[in-house]
């Protein structure tokens, strides 16, 4: 197994979104604290809309860290499966500029083989999932519309957005969902300058499902995570959010529709 090499050898980017406002849905915990986190280093305002204002893992809710470090943020309260919620999120945005980023990463997961799939499970995980992307996409894009202002929608799609897992067909047809979202769009928006492109996580450790970073730990430990994973380890937030403000900026003003993968290599096998 090859050596993993941290420290950086081929030079580092420096985003700036200085007068930006950003976005970021499921931003209490996980991905999306570290996107919203790194979003407020590079000087963007940033709106975390979550269920939850505290952090899964941690304890000062996203907004704050980032306003303790000198940044500009806000917390609302947002249920992404309400298409009303979010149409309150993204006025709230309208008080500091307008939102210019959007970035729908909220999401859950439920496990279940077909045979016994509860119908009323069916429809959590696909209202937030797909229906809270869809909508997260429209609202904000109107928004900009209105506005006159172009503006990019990042999705968070998933290894589950092309390939099965067992039990997990409920999940991987809401990332399935997630990826046809995010090309349909691109597609319509482009001629109004909005850009609309996904992030696929590979295996990240979060409290995505309870115990999920321990599980990865675990499966890591015993060498059954890292076959999988040519880079030979499970990734971190760290790891998947700058994509996210390579996707945002103008580094990647000729890139929509498109889907990358931030995995470790997984995907290639
Ligand atoms: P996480 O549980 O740490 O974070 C998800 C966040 O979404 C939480 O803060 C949660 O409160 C919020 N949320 C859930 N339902 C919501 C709702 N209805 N409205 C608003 N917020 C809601 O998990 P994570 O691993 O950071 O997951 C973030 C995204 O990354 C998800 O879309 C997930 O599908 C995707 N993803 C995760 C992995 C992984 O390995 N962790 C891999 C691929 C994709």
């Amino acid at each position: 197994m090859r050596a993993v090499r941290r420290t950086p050898r081929y030079g580092t980017l420096n985003p700036d979104f200085t007068d930006e406002t950003v976005i970021v849905t499921g931003g209490a915990s996980g991905i999306g604290r570290e996107i919203a986190q790194q979003f407020g280093d590079a000087g963007a305002t940033v709106i975390v809309a979550d269920l939850d204002e505290e952090p899964k893992i941690g304890d000062t809710p996203t907004h704050e860290r980032i306003e303790e470090e000198g940044g500009e943020a806000a917390f609302v309260r947002t249920d992404v499966s309400e298409r009303d919620d979010i149409v309150t999120l993204v006025e709230a945005a309208r008080e500091y500029g307008g939102v210019d980023v959007m970035i729908n990463n909220a999401g859950l997961f439920i496990e279940g083989s077909i045979l016994e799939l509860d119908p009323e499970d069916f429809e959590a995980i696909h209202n937030v999932n797909a229906k809270g992307v869809y909508f997260g996409t429209q609202v904000a894009a109107n928004d900009m519309l209105d506005r006159g202002e172009p503006g990019t929608i990042i999705n968070t799609a998933s290894m589950s957005s092309h390939y099965a897992q067992y039990d997990q067909v409920q999940y991987d047809s809401t990332k399935g969902a997630v990826r046809m979202i995010t090309r349909g769009s691109a597609l319509e928006l482009a001629e109004h300058d909005i850009r609309v492109n996904a992030v696929a996580p590979g295996q990240i450790a979060t409290e995505f499902a309870e115990g999920w970073s321990e599980e990865a730990a675990e499966k890591a430990a015993n060498d059954e995570l890292i076959k999988m994973i040519p880079l030979g380890r499970a990734g971190t937030p760290e790891d998947v959010a700058p994509a996210y403000l390579y996707l945002a900026s103008d580094a990647a003003q000729y890139v929509t529709g498109e889907l990358l993968w931030v995995d470790g290599g997984w995907q290639v096998f």
